[in-house]
């Protein structure tokens, strides 16, 4: 406190996909910020809200009764306007008309270089990160990814109910974009006889073979989870139905993987990135991000975020090959 540099007005916003947690994160900085007599204002729906000026200021009681909600209080959008200088300078004028000097951007790879973006044009930015895909670099957690990872395991629990009642084969389609990492960490967790993600090669013919040959040897079910960044489940289906000649069917679980009241996990990691950002703000850092490696707050530089793909660990493609 007291320090020359030190921010007096915050603002907060959700960008892009929401995801399980995000109203934790946002919680943790509007109350981290008021704690320490700083000025907290919520800006609505993304990028979207901030180019129209959609903005309040915050009080503790504004993020009551959130934490266990999904979705996202304040809303969350996606912003063509806001990829134009032009817009982003609109953006800007609006925050500064209000007074916000730092801004804590919650969201995924897109809303964070939108961040990056504002932050050339002079405006303090700390991100977050927001998705359930756990595509952001240099985090190994991402804020939702674990209930949505919760809800998929769920859905294979009960379709492997029914796929063994049946003796089918099920194939499971799941989210997270270009990443594979929620369909490999629900297939191992779930048990899933086979995990299909765009980081790995796969060839279909074989597994239509070794899945014959353990229904010959008595399997009664097969379970194959298939990342959407890895093709279609419903095409992949119609060709497995066909080589095997089993009673193959397709589930897609699609935007019930978004919703949901976020689990321990998520609450816990996003009140305690909520809490890093908020202070690192105010207290005159810019440009980065929180995150986790190994169980532990780290910061990430937000350009470095940003411009580096995250790579789907090697050892969790291992774990799942050896326990199939
Ligand atoms: P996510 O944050 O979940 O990856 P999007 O990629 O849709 O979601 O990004 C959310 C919003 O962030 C976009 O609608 C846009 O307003 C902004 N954004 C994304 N990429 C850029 C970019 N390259 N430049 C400026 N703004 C961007």
């Amino acid at each position: 406190m007291g320090e020359p540099f030190m921010l007096k007005c915050i603002a907060v916003m959700t960008s892009g996909g929401d995801s399980p947690g995000m109203n934790a994160a946002s919680r943790a900085v509007v109350r981290t910020a008021l704690h320490e007599g700083v000025e907290v204002w919520g800006i609505n729906n993304g990028y979207k809200g901030m180019l129209e000026d959609d903005m309040c200021q915050l009080s503790s009681r504004s993020v009551s009764d959130l934490i266990q909600r999904g979705g996202t209080f304040l809303g969350t959008a996606r912003s063509k306007e806001f990829k134009t200088i032009e817009g982003r300078k609109k953006g800007l004028a609006n925050l500064k008309k209000h007074g916000i000097e730092g801004l804590v951007i919650i969201g995924g790879d897109g809303s964070l270089t939108g961040g990056s973006l504002l932050s050339d044009l002079g405006m303090p930015i700390v991100g977050l990160p927001g998705t359930i895909d756990n595509d952001v670099w240099g985090t190994d957690y991402t804020i939702g990814a674990d209930t949505a990872a919760n809800t998929i395991v769920d859905a294979i629990n009960k379709l492997r109910d029914t796929a063994s009642a049946h003796r089918r084969i099920i194939l499971i389609e799941v989210m997270g974009r270009k990443s594979g990492w929620l369909a490999m960490m629900s297939g191992i967790a779930g048990g899933a006889e086979y995990v299909l993600v765009p980081e790995v090669k796969f060839d279909l013919d074989q597994i239509c073979e070794e899945i014959k040959e353990s229904y010959a040897a008595g399997k009664r079910y097969s379970i194959i989870v298939v990342a959407e960044g890895a093709g279609s489940a419903v095409e992949m289906g119609k060709i497995v139905a066909e080589k095997t000649d089993i009673d193959t069917r397709v589930s897609v679980l699609g935007h019930i993987q978004r919703g949901g009241s976020p689990t321990v996990e998520d609450r816990m990691k996003a009140s305690m990135l909520g809490e890093r950002a908020a202070l690192a703000l105010i207290s005159g850092t810019s440009n980065v991000v929180f995150g986790f490696d190994a169980g532990k707050v780290v910061s990430i530089n937000l350009y470095d975020a940003v411009n580096h793909k995250k790579t789907l660990d090697p050892e969790l493609v291992r774990l799942a090959r050896v326990l199939a």
